[in-house]
């Protein structure tokens, strides 16, 4: 164990965090989905109170194709609001939770757009007589505003079309998330039809001042928050490279300087995304776990390579400017219902845990399984915590073959007897927390005292 990284082995739950200390408004993830429910019924509600009669096939048409238009505009703000970086929605909802809320979102907003256009096109067609193509085309170039709502929904599917698995899986990271930024274009493209051509926002101001605080509140959040604070918070800090240690083959810490970073209230568990100001490395922002905790003038992080950016971090030179977004995640001790506590790690998903083995209070357990012993990153360090705390550490690994213990609820009891009374906390590679997950449940764990961390957004 390094000098500093000795400095950092205490007893835990004495430090006040500058988070625990302020205010901090509460919001389940059931909460918020409500809430969000709550504003697609009040939009509902809108098309109800605008609409006299249905009569006819084209009056069950063109309403429908309303009531799918005003839900996919609706959606698309909140698409937007999740991933706006928002700090109750990243600490009560989880980022990789809003990564999935998002996605699913996204196939919402796609085929509501789809079901819009579809049904106000077969909607007027009746009406006016005429024949589905001209009508669309009278629609696009005819209606005011209709071109660039066009243009969006183009784009809308575009983006629908490379976010599907399949293609996704194709791609490099940087190309998805590239083409994924289109979609501030289509939203653009497409709000002022809603305004133009939407009955319900014609008939009533008050609804049309809603739907423009609606898009001008989650997009003053997204400005504030994805980029003007990560920039504030980068010149105030100034963080930079201090120092690259090899933990084990492919994996290195990297440890950070700055200005008083410890008033960033980063909490044990939770990630920041980095960008590190060297060649080649300008152009992305990787998520990466606090391997340890903050103190003002240091933090680290531990990586695996993985591909081309965690690759080039064991290359860093100190000095290096990082600009930083964060802190992000609720993978934290705020999560925990009860005092004994298993965190369960595997491969690099042991740095949240290693941060949180040395901060969290009550009693812990740590269970961390690699392929080859010499993988077993943080292994002093996380002897030296266990020393200091009085408490267990069970390393596990795949080789050699005869000490190996499968993941199954009867070899998690057998280290941890009374498991079920645990919070456990789970961070590993994904197939390692498949088979970990039904273990768990199986050994009688609650799914709401299962707290898991995914490293795929
Ligand atoms: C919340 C969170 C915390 C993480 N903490 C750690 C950690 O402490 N240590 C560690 O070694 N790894 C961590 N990871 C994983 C790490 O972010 C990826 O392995 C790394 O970004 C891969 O980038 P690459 O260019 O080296 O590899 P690539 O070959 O470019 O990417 C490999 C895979 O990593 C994912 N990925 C790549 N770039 C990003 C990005 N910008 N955002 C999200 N996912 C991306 C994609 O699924 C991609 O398929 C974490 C991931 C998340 C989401």
């Amino acid at each position: 164990m390094t000098a500093i990284e000795r400095s950092r082995v205490r007893r835990p739950g004495h430090r006040r965090t500058h988070q625990q200390t302020g205010f901090r408004p509460r919001l389940s993830p059931e909460g918020i989905l409500t809430l969000i429910g709550v504003g697609a019924a009040s939009v509902i509600a809108l098309w109800w109170q605008d609409t006299e009669s249905v009569v006819g096939l084209d009056g069950w048409l063109t309403n429908a194709g309303r009531i799918t238009g005003l839900l996919a505009g609706y959606a698309t703000a909140i698409l937007l609001l999740l991933v706006a970086r928002v700090p109750v929605l990243e600490r009560e909802v989880g980022a990789d939770r809003l990564a999935r809320w998002h996605a699913m979102g996204g196939r919402y907003v796609v085929s509501l757009a789809l079901a819009h256009t579809l049904l106000i096109i077969w909607g007027y067609s009746v009406t006016a007589r005429t024949g589905v193509v001209s009508q669309t085309v009278t629609l696009v170039f005819d209606y005011p505003e209709m071109i660039k709502g066009t243009l969006g929904f183009l784009i809308f599917l575009g983006i629908g079309v490379v976010s599907a698995r399949a293609a996704r899986r194709r791609m490099r990271y940087e190309t998805w998330y590239y083409l994924h930024l289109c979609t501030y274009l289509a939203v653009f493209l497409a709000f002022s039809h809603q305004l133009a051509l939407g009955a319900d926002f014609v008939a009533q101001p008050l609804a049309r001042t809603a739907w423009y605080a609606l898009y001008i509140g989650v997009g003053a959040l997204l400005v504030w928050y994805r980029f003007l604070t990560p920039i504030r918070r980068s010149l105030r800090h100034r963080p930079q490279v201090a120092q690259i240690t090899r933990e084990s083959p492919g994996v290195v810490s990297v440890y950070v300087t700055g200005h008083q970073l410890d008033e960033l209230g980063a909490e044990p568990g939770q990630f920041f995304r980095w960008r590190f100001l060297a060649p080649g490395l300008w152009w992305t922002a990787n998520p990466y776990s606090l391997s340890a905790p903050v103190l003002p003038g240091q933090m680290r992080i531990t990586v695996k390579e993985a591909g081309g950016h965690s690759r080039a971090l064991a290359t860093l030179r100190p000095g290096t400017r990082i600009w930083f977004e964060g802190p992000y995640g609720a993978f934290t001790q705020a999560r925990r219902r009860s005092r004994k506590a298993l965190l369960l790690g595997a491969g690099v998903g042991i740095t949240p845990l290693r941060a949180l083995f040395e901060t969290m209070p009550g009693e812990l357990t740590l269970i961390y399984r690699a392929r080859r012993p010499e993988d077993l990153a943080l292994r002093g360090e996380l002897d030296a915590i266990a020393a200091a705390r009085g408490t267990a550490v069970h390393y596990v690994t795949d080789q050699p073959a005869r000490h190996a213990v499968p993941l199954t609820a009867e070899a998690l009891r057998r280290m941890v007897p009374d498991l079920a009374a645990h919070d456990v906390y789970l961070c590993g590679p994904p197939g390692m927390t498949a088979t970990a997950l039904p273990a768990l449940r199986e050994a009688g764990v609650p799914r709401r005292r299962i707290h898991h961390e995914s490293f795929e957004l």
